[in-house]
């Protein structure tokens, strides 16, 4: 009987899994230009660490994590995204005391029990980062530069950046109230959810993907109306010097972001290419978490964005770093068999990209194999070969054999060589 993956958990094979690689590599190189480092994080927390953290009343916590009891009775949870685990091991190692600024990036999974449907996985992998200890307007411009710089080293066509402003907790309660009282003049016309949500978690009336919801709230106040003179002159420092960067993302004053600990500056990114599921990530400035997690009083900001829906996108252009073998070598017969390991360990000993194919197949059964590889060389190992000391190489792309082009003692230095000689002649 077979034993099929659990439903929204998946598998990543090989042709996928490139892309995968690829982008890590990617973010990395960007990520180590803006001095971040990565932290790596455990997949599983206590489960007060989200609740405190991403808020009681979100959707996260009321239904989508998976809890479970340890056998000492303590309730753990599967990390349902990366940030309170980032802040909870910040606050655990008292990385303030030794760093004025902690700048932390992660890869990993992240689980929530979702209701399936087409590309939402309950785990789904997330790249992130972190920036604490800074609270200045400088700060968010540089965590959305980078953000750019990423979805430029992605090479993904169409992305678009929204940006909004969720306050302060000055000027933030004000702002809710005004929500209240607008959520309870449009009480009728609002679904089951956003009904609960009037008292409970106002904000998130504002990004409602209900059809009834989302035609009314044009007449719904606007948190950038109601930024405090701090939050104002805040939000427009960042957006100058993005617009100095030439970078400038839309304002999207229905954006709240599902999280309760959001504060000013929060953003997202949109693709093109995805259909309704458009949003490849966000993330945005969480000033009062590290203390709400027992921490001193550090301000901080971050992103996170969805891999699943990154290698989607991501463009051909960001694939060209291959890992496709450079050589493919077939062995003729059973007497070339230890001819072709030797030739290709010692390639490979030296950094080239080979495949060996098995002895004792037709030589046209083994080219067709050998094509599927996707290498532009083939080197033949037969009995002429084994007789005469030098090995054939077929050039795939130029349809051309070099017969006993190669000697069989080259170094994968001289293969090399060898093998752009080829090609140019
Ligand atoms: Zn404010
Ligand atoms: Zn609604």
């Amino acid at each position: 009987m077979k034993i099929p993956a659990v439903k929204g958990f998946r598998d990543v094979l090989p042709d996928e899994s490139i892309r995968w690689w690829v982008l890590e590599e990617r973010a990395r190189a960007v990520f180590h230009r803006y001095n971040f480092r990565e932290v790596r994080i455990p997949i599983v927390e206590r489960t007060d660490l989200f609740q405190r953290s991403i808020g009681e009343t979100t959707d996260i916590v009321e239904k989508e994590m998976y809890t479970f009891a340890d056998k000492d009775g303590t309730m753990l949870t599967l990390r349902p995204e990366g940030t309170a685990s980032v802040v909870r091991a910040y606050v655990e190692h008292a990385l303030a005391q030794h760093e004025r600024v902690s700048k932390l990036y992660y890869f990993g999974p992240m689980f929530r029990r979702e209701r399936p449907q087409k590309g939402r996985l309950r785990q789904f992998s997330q790249i992130g980062a972190e920036l604490l200890g800074r609270d200045d307007a400088a700060a968010d411009a540089e965590t959305l530069l980078l953000l750019y710089d990423l979805l430029a080293a992605f090479a993904i066509e169409g992305a678009e950046v929204q940006l909004n402003s969720l306050g302060c907790h000055t000027c933030r309660p004000a702002y809710r109230e005004a929500l209240v009282t607008w959520g309870r003049a449009h009480f009728d016309e609002l679904c089951d959810d956003c009904r609960r949500r009037v008292d409970q978690n106002p904000l998130r009336l504002l990004d409602c993907k209900q059809p009834g919801c989302a035609a009314i709230r044009d007449s719904a106040p606007r948190m950038l109306d109601h930024l405090c003179a701090e939050c104002q002159a805040h939000f427009a420092r960042v957006r100058e010097l993005l617009r100095r960067e030439g970078a400038e993302p839309r304002l999207n004053p229905y954006m709240v972001r599902g999280l309760d600990y959001y504060c000013r500056t929060a953003f997202e990114v949109v693709a093109s290419g995805l259909g309704a599921q458009n949003a490849i990530g966000g993330g945005g400035r969480y000033d009062g978490l590290v203390r709400a997690l027992g921490g001193p009083d550090v301000a901080g900001i971050g992103f996170a964005l969805g891999v699943e829906r990154l290698v989607m996108v991501l463009g051909e252009r960001a694939l060209e770093a291959d890992v496709r073998p450079e050589v493919v070598v077939l062995p003729v017969g059973e007497a070339a068999e230890a001819l072709a390991v030797a030739v290709a360990h010692r390639w490979r000993t030296g950094g080239v990209r080979v495949e060996v194919e098995s002895a004792g197949r037709s030589l046209k059964s083994q080219m067709r194999q050998a094509d599927k590889h996707g290498a532009r060389f083939v080197v033949i190992v037969g009995e002429d070969e084994l007789a005469g000391g030098a090995l054939t190489v077929r050039d795939m792309d130029a349809r051309r054999d070099h017969p006993r082009a190669l000697g069989v003692h080259l170094t994968a230095e001289e293969l090399r060589a060898a093998l752009a000689r080829l090609s140019a002649a």
